[in-house]
């Protein structure tokens, strides 16, 4: 990458922010409900309530908690807070992490140093979890020398608990289970889950990043609700990211443990360093006191009353938005979700082609495999789009269908690269895979149309040579895009 000097003079104020405004023109447009990820907007009120608290604290540090009080003060109750939406009790600790992958690092971590004091003769410490659980726990095995056990799913797409069951080995030390998963937003069967882990001495991790700000209000309003939380007795710690359903700033989830005792092992102090005695609860060093006052900030204006009016504006809108899919011949939502989190798939229709089409219309949807499907997650920026995303949609179906030359290129290139891959020597193949990453945008970014791009995936056998094109675009990201 060419390097580049830093402007000579600085850039005046006002230039600088046409520069930036300039700069997102192509960002997609969020508050406008057209992306179903990334973003979550519980409107302008809350939106500046969360900027204003963020800028006041903006400087402030949480990483020594006694220089600033008032950090201690918000972090401890929006733990209390959230402690006490999910069933627990006073024993229940926890802290405010940088998002769900830090808590699942965290979580796992724990599960680890838990291990090597309580189960010594472990080597390999595994973790038994569903094929759907958060990629966040390779992360995690990956960084901290675990390894993971995934189960498959059950028909309805929640955890198999008896495959979980066989899948224990004497090198188990915990399970997990997702409240709800991300790809089909169904809550597994915590309680067995839990009592599986109870009865066999493990730990159990309920991963509720997506869903922990969400079910408890979800409940309260008559959705049925499986039971997931500190209330199943064998649940011994839990996610709960603050930046998703909390509607909190970037940067916000929270770390439960079910008493100190266990939380204990996450925590890390060093004596020995020249620069005096050092210590932090996760793992951040400096952790910014912005994201801690604004999630502070936004949970009280909200209230429970205020969440319980979002999240029921939400679900209305999901069930419009199910009843719509549904509605539409080729389409159909996948599970039956129980928050604002679900996929839509299709038995006859190549899903990567209608969320090319969607994109051309200006809606941004996720793309998953096993089964391919288009991911939403619905947020209070969606209550307002429902008529003109179904019409859309309806739209992108019809278009998917008609037979166009661009469709039938498809259907030629997809038909070669399955010939392709039966009779190229795995080699070639490699090669072959290299050279795509170049031609599906290796350098920049992805195309707007990507059903070309997933198809090849899809009909890849080797994963191996698919991860090493995924890194080369992920390498490619530290580059500036080129428009
Ligand atoms: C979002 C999510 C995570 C990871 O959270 P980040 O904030 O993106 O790091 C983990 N688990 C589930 C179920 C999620 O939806």
């Amino acid at each position: 990458m060419p390097t580049r000097p830093l402007p000579p003079r600085g850039v005046p104020e006002s230039d600088l922010f046409r520069q930036m405004e300039a700069a997102r023109a192509h960002d997609v447009r969020w508050r406008e409900g057209r992306v179903f990820s990334l973003v979550f907007y519980a409107g302008e009120d809350v939106h500046r309530v969360a900027e204003k608290a963020y800028a006041r604290f903006f400087s402030e540090n949480a990483l020594n908690p006694t220089a600033f009080p008032s950090l201690r003060k918000f972090e401890s109750e929006v733990v209390a807070m959230v402690a006490g939406l999910l069933g627990g009790d006073a024993h229940v600790v926890g802290n405010m992490t940088s998002g769900g992958t830090e808590s699942l690092l965290m979580s796992m971590f724990t599960a680890r140093e838990w291990a090597r004091a309580n189960r010594p003769q472990i080597q390999t410490p595994e973790v038994v979890l569903p094929a759907t659980a958060h990629p966040a726990f390779d992360k995690a095995a990956h960084y901290f020398g675990m390894k993971l056990v995934r189960t498959p799913v059950r028909e309805d797409f929640r955890a198999d608990v008896e495959a979980m069951a066989r899948a224990i080995t004497r090198n188990t030390i915990m399970l997990v289970g997702s409240a709800p998963s991300y790809p089909q937003g169904v809550v597994d069967p915590i309680a067995d889950i839990a009592a599986l882990a109870q009865s066999r001495g493990l730990l159990c991790h309920v991963d509720a990043c997506v869903g922990g700000m969400m079910l408890p209000f979800v409940e309260r309003l008559g959705y049925p609700i499986p039971a997931w939380d500190f209330r199943m007795p064998g649940v011994t710690s839990i996610s709960v990211d603050l930046h998703k359903y909390g509607y909190a700033a970037k940067g916000a989830s929270v770390i439960l443990y079910r008493n100190k005792a266990l939380r204990r092992y996450q925590l890390f102090a060093t004596t020995d360093w020249s620069g005096g005695i050092y210590a932090s609860p996760t793992m951040a060093g400096t952790r910014p006191g912005g994201v801690i006052a604004a999630a502070w900030a936004v949970m009280n204006y909200l209230g429970e009353e205020g969440y319980l009016r979002i999240a029921k504006a939400v679900m209305e809108t999901r069930d419009a938005i199910m009843a719509g899919v549904n509605a539409i011949p080729g389409l159909k939502i996948l599970s039956e979700p129980d928050i604002s989190v679900m996929a839509i798939g299709s038995d006859g229709l190549d899903v990567y082609r209608v969320a090319d089409e969607m994109s051309v219309r200006g809606w941004q949807l996720d793309r998953q495999q096993f089964p391919p499907s288009l991911h939403m997650t619905l947020h209070y920026g969606h209550v307002g789009v429902v008529n003109d995303f179904l019409q859309d949609l309806q739209a992108s179906v019809a278009a998917e269908r008609r037979p166009t030359p661009r469709r039938l290129l498809y259907a030629l290139l997809m038909g070669l690269i399955r010939i392709l891959t039966a009779v190229l020597p795995e080699r070639w193949l490699s090669r072959l895979t290299q050279g795509a990453s170049r031609f599906l945008g290796g350098g920049s970014g992805l195309p707007q149309r990507s059903a070309p791009m997933y198809g090849i995936m899809g009909t890849l056998p080797n994963r191996g040579d698919l991860k090493e094109l995924v890194l080369n675009l992920v390498e490619g990201f530290t580059e500036p895009p080129e428009d």
